[in-house]
């Protein structure tokens, strides 16, 4: 047997693992302020509620997702991104009669995608999802938590949000039949996918990985001259929003999610720090997506961040808190520095030891472990109900009574 990991998949663990949950702890804490609420989906869910929904010219459905059949027949499939799933539950569960639900959610995604830095098989989203507001105020609420979210992780100073209007039904229908006119006459020069993208979803290739098709895209007609009267003002609503927040952002008219049920605005957050694996947090809303999952005519709106992008970014290591280093100069005094440590976590203090050695051994261990202060058990001492504590970063060191020891190391 082969032991080893999957291409793409990691072990997390240590100052990776610390970075990835204080990403999420922020994101939580940050979301919650804005009234969301934690939900857990499943991780899989039935292929049709991320096939269908995604539009089936994505690169996430038609290259990247885990699908298989389980033992009943099923075809199941590992999630790819938690919109799909969030909506599923809002339906499935009748949420519909309560607007808005607000949430937020963490968890792993998959997708079969070239692994490389920042692109993973198995990654970890912190996202939210708002549904059933239809103004701007959402739309604005939502990219300002993002933001803030962000500033939390000290990230402010090397992101800038891009966003763009692609603006109502209408708007993006007048919008699809320029920019079809407009690449049928580039036709030849389209990448394969993109020429049968252009009969199944046209907006997908402006968001094209593919150099030839960039080259085409930036020629194209622009969405900003699409937009009708009320998807301008929207879109100037939002933005005067953001204005009015101190939200810096950059509007950029080529930004697209090239799905069919986005609507209005989209966002990304982009550092230039990670190369082409630069966007950071992504989302937009998608007035349409529950009425084609099969439920009512109810607005959403969402993003969702990648974890590990975002932690990669992070400069400082995390630091937990230091613990005290309980230490035995003797085997008869075990038992003694068993309920000393016991004591000392139940006051909330992380406690910390090794599990053999002499005192210097015990003394070093103290030290690679970052610990604050140690106290110390000898036999003689103990006799006379006294204990040792030591401050390790000064090495000043006193004798106090053990009933005193909560006391003392305060
Ligand atoms: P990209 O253009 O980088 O492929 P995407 O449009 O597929 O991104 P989204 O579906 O919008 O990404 O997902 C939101 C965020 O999740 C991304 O901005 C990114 O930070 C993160 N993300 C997406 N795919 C991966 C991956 N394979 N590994 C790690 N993080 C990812
Ligand atoms: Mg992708």
């Amino acid at each position: 047997m082969k032991v080893q990991n999957v291409r793409g998949t990691y072990d997390l663990y240590g100052n990776a693992k610390k970075k990835n949950k204080k990403v999420i702890e922020l994101g939580s804490q940050m979301a919650e302020r804005y009234g969301f609420e934690e939900i857990e989906t499943p991780v899989f869910e039935f292929t049709e509620v991320f096939a269908r929904n995604l539009g089936d010219t994505s690169d996430i459905v038609t290259k990247e997702m885990y699908s298989f059949q389980d033992r009943g027949g099923e075809s199941l499939t590992l999630r790819p991104e938690g919109t799909a799933g969030v909506v599923r539950s809002f339906i499935s569960e009748g949420m519909q009669q309560n607007l808005p639900v607000k949430f937020y959610y963490a968890g792993p995604m998959f997708r079969y995608e070239r692994p490389q830095k920042g692109r993973q098989r198995q990654f970890t989203q912190f996202g939210v999802e708002l549904l059933g507001v239809e103004t701007p105020q959402a739309d604005i609420e939502v990219i300002a938590m993002a933001y803030h979210f962000l500033e939390k992780l000290g990230l402010e100073k090397s992101i800038v949000v891009e966003i763009n209007s692609l603006g109502d039904k209408e708007s993006r229908d007048t919008y699809r039949q320029k920019l079809v006119s407009y690449l049928e006459k580039h036709y030849q020069e389209l990448s394969d996918e993109s020429k049968e993208r252009l009969e199944k979803n046209p907006l997908r290739i402006l968001d094209s990985k593919e150099e030839c098709d960039k080259l085409i895209v930036q020629n194209a007609p622009l969405y900003e001259d699409s937009l009708n009267e009320a998807s301008k003002n929207f879109f100037k609503d939002v933005l005067k929003g953001l204005d009015l927040l101190g939200i810096p952002y950059r509007v950029n008219n080529r930004l697209v999610r090239g799905l069919d049920y986005y609507s209005h605005t989209v966002f990304e957050l982009v550092t230039n720090k990670l190369g082409a694996q630069g966007t950071v947090l992504a989302g937009g809303r998608y007035d349409g997506l529950v009425k084609e999952m099969g439920g009512g005519d109810v607005s959403g709106i969402g993003w969702a961040s990648g974890v590990e992008r975002l932690s990669m970014l992070l400069e400082e290591d995390v630091s937990p808190q230091r613990p005290i280093a309980v230490i035995e100069v003797s085997p008869e005094v075990h038992d003694e520095a068993l309920k000393v440590s016991d004591l000392l976590r139940k006051a909330g203090y992380v406690v910390d030891q090794a599990y053999n050695g002499n005192l210097k051994k015990r003394m070093m261990k103290a030290n690679k472990v970052n610990a604050l202060k140690a106290v110390i058990l000898g036999p003689d001492e103990l006799m006379q109900e006294k204990i040792t504590i030591k401050n390790l970063d000064t090495g000043e060191q006193k004798q106090v009574l053990l009933k005193n020891l909560l006391k003392e190391i305060a």
